[in-house]
């Protein structure tokens, strides 16, 4: 079947406007650790995919799914030991406050329990999140997201800015007093829910602040906000759907801008494409949480979920691959920070381990978001071979996020790849 066919059948039976990544979409039929290969045979690199976090197809996750689809799956309503190892395991990857854990199927609803617990637990509903943020797509957790500056989406949800340093809120303003500038904004924010009558839950946030950018959090602004946010009586909700798992060189990207969370939330690469989220607490939240909701989700806490889990977690332990990210992602943002005096469209290179996001703007100086160039970049990266994306706000960060399997090999091809694109581009 040719690309436009697939194309005119895909517009047909899934609704015209279901999104599609590049100019000329992609038609793949076949993974192998970082690799993706399509209809003709032709192999790309994976630098955007984090969900098949210890590769795509990974034999040992395949083999556990397979194996455990072979003896039962069934719901949670019954005992299983598989289930509360894979609970206990998950929870021992956080410090001693982080006890009990609500399986679900994806990242929105694991925030939704998040939320859930949080208003729960303190008998307020207002959430304060940050503008430009994505934690989903249901109708509760959708008001969180993609909000711009000041946006009110409704009077139990207000955001702050996000703290970045490359474009922050007050300019010229010394590290340490922009961190006090963005506290004030999120005090504003607490501040109006409780006058509104809303009273205040909770805080969320991606701890890396990914859709957002990624951009360079000032240095010890999510420790103060966590005070800030335990002082008014709420509770700290760390979204780690992306950062988490090992993206960031850490298990946690809570761990990178230095806050202990209260809740937190994962999902993507936890099941590596199997569906398979968390939301884990301490035990009294979850405690309080499974008392009022009785919360119940039919693929969720099942036999096959931590059969998969548990083989996520054995390959990224067996193969080193937090060392891996940290290593080879290391080494890429380096590599591209080299190229940024050399080149004006570079405004910014940012991220940690195998996250790393390239600012395109139109000149260093001005700092005029470039999202064309970025689309562009992607564009003619994939064409050589090398999936990207663009991401951020402005929709101008070219986004580095390759499976935690990605190799220095593989990163060396790319900067080649990146170089000859950008000399293309600038003729
Ligand atoms: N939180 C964050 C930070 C995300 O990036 C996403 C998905 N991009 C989600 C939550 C939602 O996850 P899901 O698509 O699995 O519902």
């Amino acid at each position: 079947m040719t690309t436009e066919s697939l194309l005119a059948r895909r517009e047909r039976f899934l609704g015209a406007g279901a999104p599609l990544f590049y100019s000329k979409p992609l038609h793949i039929v076949r993974g192998e650790g970082a690799y993706l290969f399509d209809a003709d045979g032709k192999r790309y690199i994976d630098m955007y995919n984090n969900v098949p976090c210890v590769g795509h197809a990974n034999p040992n996750v395949v083999e556990a799914m397979a194996r455990q689809q072979g003896t039962l799956n069934v719901h949670s309503r019954y005992l299983h030991e598989g289930i509360v190892n894979f609970a206990e395991r998950l929870t021992q990857l956080h410090g001693p406050t982080i006890e009990s854990v609500v399986f679900s199927c994806s990242g929105t609803e694991a925030n939704e329990v998040a939320l859930r617990m949080a208003r729960i637990a303190t008998g307020k509903r207002g959430i304060v999140c940050s503008d430009g943020t994505y934690h989903g797509n249901s109708e509760t957790v959708a008001k969180l997201s993609g909000l711009r500056r000041g946006q009110l989406p409704s009077p139990d949800v207000r955001s702050f800015p996000f703290p970045e340093l490359y474009r922050p809120v007050v300019p010229n303003l010394a590290e340490a007093d922009l961190v006090e500038a963005y506290l004030d904004r999120l005090r504003d924010a607490i501040v109006a829910l409780e006058t509104n009558g809303e009273g205040f839950a909770a805080l969320i946030v991606c701890s890396i602040f990914a859709n957002e950018g990624l951009p360079d959090v000032p240095q010890g602004f999510m420790a103060r906000a966590a005070e800030i946010v335990r002082a008014a009586g709420g509770l700290v909700i760390s979204d780690e759907v992306q950062s988490g798992y090992c993206r960031t060189g850490r298990w946690w990207g809570y761990e990178v801008t230095g806050f202990t969370p209260d809740i937190v939330v994962t999902g993507k690469p936890m099941g590596n494409g199997l569906p398979l989220s968390a939301t884990a607490a301490s035990k009294s939240l979850v405690d309080q949480f499974r008392a009022k909701t009785r919360y119940f989700n039919t693929f969720a806490s099942s036999p096959l979920q931590a059969a998969v889990g548990m083989a996520v977690l054995d390959v990224i332990e067996r193969d080193g691959l937090r060392e891996n990210s940290a290593q080879v992602g290391a080494a890429l943002k380096a590599a591209l920070l080299e190229r940024k005096p050399r080149c004006a469209a570079i405004g910014d290179v940012r991220g940690q381990g195998l996250f790393v996001g390239v600012e395109m703007v139109k000149d260093g100086a001005s700092k005029v978001p470039d999202p064309s160039r970025a689309v562009d970049m992607a564009n003619r990266l994939k064409d050589r071979g090398f999936l990207t994306s663009n991401a951020g706000v402005f929709g101008n960060v070219l986004k580095i996020r390759p499976p935690l399997v990605f190799s220095h090999s593989d990163a060396q091809q790319f900067l080649a790849a990146f170089d000859a694109t950008l000399a293309e581009i600038n003729g």
